[in-house]
């Protein structure tokens, strides 16, 4: 066995890539795991306290190391060698994580090893073994191959949000996913983003048929069914001649700019159009004059990074090289390390608004705790959703902030469905609503 570990890990030029179809690309970084748990604490820089100093909402809730990407990692590396077989308990701690990134970012300081994408493609691993994903996430699947949206909503409601005033273009530049949440539950995000564009003066139009992301069917594994769904969109949008597919939605951002790319073998940018959050629009259009936020809104308020908007939007390059000594690799790859995330354009927004006093979480940025809404979990782990947003809220209340504001509708539902639970004294807000809010005219 050691021989043959030492021909496998250390022979030079080894090839290897960072497709998720395939495990055994990411044995090599699941078999380094150290056990350190960088991936568990907050940068030491700025770790604020006890209190809140962990980013890892899957260790911290459950309180054992299987569940951590410590352990993650040597279940993977088990599996892929032929060590260990699914049982439900492991099956559990695959599915009970949020796909969060906030391990692979901190696992990055020290070691460069591909966590996120180790952890995707044992869900990958799952699902072609026949044992995943879980039964909540199979209706899900169900849905969207009946009805093209998560929520077997009928198809003909996909549009009802556009009410009185908002006229999408035929043609436009800019081509506005909305997103199945946004469409069906979130009316109000998609009122607010369709407001920004008229405000700034840009025209914008719609898929002629908009169909769901695909983020679930992904996030679970289900890769064959995320592909076909990201080839179908991709191809629609390129027919429509947009430039710019802008999203209001964090989870579809990434899966638009990241995992289509990625399960497309492509680059982000041979996509043939530019994928852009609404926060980068608004933005640049606040900065150029094209967009006036005049009415105040005195509120004193924080802001969550939601993660797919975050650590976790950096643009997609394919790899293949070869991996040598030490675990050295040519040509270079180039880390995705979810320090260029879409961080201060938020912020400056925010900022610009008269009355707005912003002020920071401990956990900021690429160190954000998660809302615990994402990647199915919500979905499989009802509680687990819950417990996490409620953690974040302790961070809010401990600032002593009034208004929670996020720039996707998972983390809205998930933190207003938490602030009902705990009763608390809180608004919830998505960015949109606030620029709206502002707004003159
Ligand atoms: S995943 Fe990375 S940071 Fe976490 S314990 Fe392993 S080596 Fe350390
Ligand atoms: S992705 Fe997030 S929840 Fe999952 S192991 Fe990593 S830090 Fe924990």
């Amino acid at each position: 066995m050691a021989d043959k570990q030492h021909v496998r890990y250390y022979k030079p030029k080894t090839d290897f890539g960072l497709d998720i179809n395939d495990i055994q690309n990411f044995v090599y970084d699941m078999s380094r795991c150290i056990k350190c748990k960088g991936c568990t604490w907050v940068e030491h820089t700025y770790m604020p306290g006890s209190k809140f100093m962990t980013r890892c909402p899957s260790a911290e809730k459950f309180q054992f190391d299987a569940y951590g990407a410590y352990g993650k990692m040597r279940i993977g590396h088990a599996m892929a060698e032929g060590l260990l077989d699914w049982n439900a308990k492991a099956l559990e701690v695959v599915y009970a994580c949020t796909l969060c990134g906030a391990c692979d970012v901190g696992c990055k300081r020290n070691l460069d090893l591909e966590i996120e994408l180790s952890l995707e493609s044992l869900r990958v691993k799952a699902v072609k073994d026949g044992v995943g994903p879980m039964p909540a996430h199979k209706k899900i699947a169900d849905n969207i191959a009946r009805t093209h949206n998560m929520y077997g909503s009928p198809k003909e409601n996909r549009t009802a949000w556009i009410t009185e005033g908002i006229k999408p273009a035929e043609q436009a530049e800019v081509l506005y996913f909305v997103g199945c949440t946004a469409s069906y539950v979130n009316n109000e995000i998609a009122q607010s983003t369709a407001k920004i564009l008229k405000a700034a003066g840009t025209d914008f139009m719609l898929m002629p048929e908009e169909w769901c992301c695909g983020n679930t069917l992904f996030s679970v594994g289900m890769i064959d069914e995320a592909t076909a769904l990201a080839q179908r969109n991709v191809d629609e949008v390129r027919k429509t001649g947009a430039k710019t597919l802008l999203t209001s939605c964090a989870e579809g951002y990434r899966m638009w700019k990241v995992d289509y790319p990625k399960l497309l073998n492509i680059s982000t940018e041979a996509l043939g159009f530019q994928v852009h959050h609404h926060v980068e629009y608004a933005d640049e259009m606040i900065k150029n004059g094209a967009l006036k936020m005049t009415r105040p809104f005195e509120t004193r308020m924080t802001y969550h990074d939601s993660c797919s908007l975050s650590r976790l939007s950096e643009p997609w390059t394919p790899y293949e090289g070869k991996r040598g000594w030490m675990g050295c690799v040519e040509p270079r790859l180039k880390r995705r390390r979810g320090t260029n995330g879409i961080y201060s354009q938020p912020r400056d927004i925010l900022k610009a608004i008269p009355g707005v006093q912003l002020v920071e979480m401990p956990r900021m940025r690429e160190n954000a705790f998660c809302c615990g809404a994402g990647r199915g979990v919500k979905e499989a782990f009802p509680d687990f959703a819950n417990w996490a947003a409620r953690h974040r809220l302790e961070e809010v209340k401990e600032i002593g902030t009034e208004t929670l504001v996020s720039a996707c509708p998972w983390c809205k539902n998930n933190f207003t469905q938490a602030v009902k639970a705990g009763r608390d004294d809180m608004q919830v807000l998505d960015i949109s609503e606030v620029i709206c809010a502002s707004i003159e005219g």
